[in-house]
């Protein structure tokens, strides 16, 4: 009797006959089961952020963690993850960002909450996807940490920010979230989650909203940061 486990299997391994898997970056074969994404070489030239935390001055978020730079392959990644619809990336940024995080013993048990940023419902229809979203579920299922997508809504439907001066992006920002509910955030130390830390007007802006409802520690955490 074929099993559902069975069909699965066999599918699985017809799948790998008819569409092997090759580095998303370089193209290469992955001949390893355990290679699912990226060769060695193109993983290799991702490169960790040297600088673990930084205490925000000047920000409304209290800390903020990025995992890797903002390189050449990081830009490739990231585009690829958030406009090619290549959503399983979100495994290799989250591992990655899991391995910043227990190597250098960030305080992630002292957080009660991890939340996106969210995307405004017309770029999310456009992208079928928040890619945020992907980052924060994964470490929240790692940590069990309580994960929430209800908190904040983006009223604001902000353009690209790349070609804008970092004046702008910050004027471009103000009010751009709100609580989708009135809920009591009394206490709560709060992670959130992004995928890239540029000027850190987004982040900013959403720590702010939180910080308004009465959030106590919001610490601010992207795979990548702009160099
Ligand atoms: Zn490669």
């Amino acid at each position: 009797m074929v099993t559902y486990v069975m069909l699965q299997a066999f599918l699985r391994a017809a799948c790998g006959i008819f569409f092997p898997d090759n580095c998303l970056l370089c193209r290469r074969f992955l001949n390893s089961r355990h290679q699912r994404q990226l060769c060695p070489d193109c993983l290799e030239c991702l490169e960790f952020n040297p600088k673990t935390a930084s205490t925000a001055v000047g920000f409304a978020f209290d800390q903020a963690w990025s995992a890797c730079l903002y390189n050449d392959t990081a830009k490739k990644l990231l585009h690829a993850f958030k406009y090619n619809a290549k959503t399983s990336l979100s495994k290799t940024f989250v591992a990655l960002m899991i391995d910043f995080i227990d190597r250098h013993r960030l305080p992630f048990n002292e957080f009660d909450l991890i939340t996106p940023i969210p995307l405004h419902p017309a770029r999310l229809r456009e992208r079928g996807y928040n890619q945020s979203l992907l980052l924060s579920l994964g470490l929240s299922r790692h940590y069990g940490i309580a994960h929430t997508q209800t908190l904040l809504a983006r009223r604001k439907m902000t353009h690209t920010q790349t070609e804008l001066g970092a004046k702008q992006r910050w004027t471009n920002m103000e009010g751009a979230f709100r609580m989708k509910t009135s809920t009591d955030l009394a206490g709560k130390n709060i992670v959130l989650v992004d995928d890239l830390f540029t000027t850190g007007a987004t982040l900013n802006a959403a720590a702010q909203t939180l910080k308004d409802a009465g959030a106590g520690r919001v610490a601010a955490l992207t795979f990548s940061i702009t160099v």
